[in-house]
């Protein structure tokens, strides 16, 4: 089945990515998550890929997101005991907020903090690891038709210009057919096209390279500037936190009518009301056929505690945790 919604779609190309990354370089180990860039840029999919040793090491800080202030302070926190203000790179915000990030850091316990007469003084406990390796952007465009081929081109072309990201592509679904080429000709030549075809569900062959991309890092001896590599970090870190079936999070599945339908390899939300996949933004408290899992439905036994809505979430959270371990284990 292909889910008519695009946001189905995007499920289903995040856990192909998950199952097959890299699409034409072999298996590389990476992490995927969905609807993260910059205020200005918003990628449907997001691939990081990452050195399984530190990315150990990065699990060993916790399984949250390190948010940008805190990254700050974790990524500039010295060996020895140091005043914060002399440690760190100037913010170019309050250091006020800094101190702050800095309590809240020591609070998740990623740095030490004491106090030195009314001086705070910070020390790492473990060095930051270098985890991140490349950052691929993947634009989902199930039906691509001329008009949005056109606006896609001109993402793309942004994408490839902005230097944000190690490599860019566009995956659309052919259902056993070919892409249209006169509309793969429009999109930029750095950006790979990856022809989908999830007609029988997900698995590592769901999909073939129409057009292999170009290769965006820095050539070699090249950097990029350290504010592209801050927003980079950043956009992992919150990939890391959140992966692609945060779903949960904005969608209800304490609702009723709410299921987890397996797709292939892939499980994703389906509404027995509506019988289809909800977006995103529809399945919502302001749904106008919400209707909340009965009470009765968390004393039955299904599941041990919290009812199906509670069940469903650690369902999905138990799967990011071992696609996180199974990323370790990638050679
Ligand atoms: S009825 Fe509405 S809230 Fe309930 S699962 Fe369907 S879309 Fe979501």
């Amino acid at each position: 089945m292909t889910p008519d919604a695009e946001f189905g779609y995007e499920l289903l190309v995040c856990r192909y990515a998950e199952l097959a990354w890299h699409p034409s370089e072999g298996p590389r180990p990476a992490l995927v998550s969905r609807q993260l860039g910059t205020q200005r840029r918003r990628w449907d999919t997001v691939v990081i890929e990452v050195d399984p040793t530190a990315f150990e090491r990065r699990r060993a800080l916790g399984d949250r997101t390190i948010g940008s202030d805190q990254l700050h302070v974790v990524r500039g926190a010295p060996a020895e005991w140091t005043w914060y203000r002399d440690a760190l790179p100037d913010p170019g915000y309050p250091w006020r907020y800094v101190r702050q990030a800095v309590h809240r850091a020591a609070g998740r316990d990623l740095i030490e903090e004491r106090r030195d007469g009314n001086r705070i003084q910070i020390r790492r406990k473990r060095p930051y690891p270098d985890w991140v390796e490349r950052i691929v952007a993947v634009e989902n465009k199930p039906d691509l038709d001329r008009s949005a081929a056109d606006r896609l081109a001109d993402q793309l072309e942004h994408d490839v210009d902005a230097g944000l990201a190690d490599e860019v592509w566009l995956a659309t679904e052919t259902t056993g057919e070919r892409v249209e080429p006169a509309l793969l000709r429009e999109m930029p030549v750095e950006a790979g096209i990856l022809a989908t075809d999830f007609a029988d569900g997900v698995d590592a062959d769901a999909a073939d390279v129409a057009w292999h991309p170009s290769d965006l890092s820095p050539a070699d001896g090249e950097r990029r500037d350290p504010e592209t590599e801050t927003l980079r970090l950043e956009i992992a870190e919150r990939a890391y936190g959140k992966g692609w079936r945060s779903f949960h999070d904005t969608m209800r599945p304490d609702c009723r009518h709410f299921e987890l339908r397996r797709e292939g390899r892939a499980l994703v939300p389906y509404c027995a009301a509506k019988e289809q996949v909800p977006t995103a933004r529809e399945c919502s408290g302001s749904c106008s056929e919400f209707s909340p899992e009965p009470p009765q439905w968390r004393t039955k036994g299904w599941p041990i505690e919290g009812g199906p809505g509670k069940g469903l979430k650690r369902v999905l959270a138990r799967r990011r945790d071992r696609e996180r371990d199974r990323v370790e284990s990638v050679e």
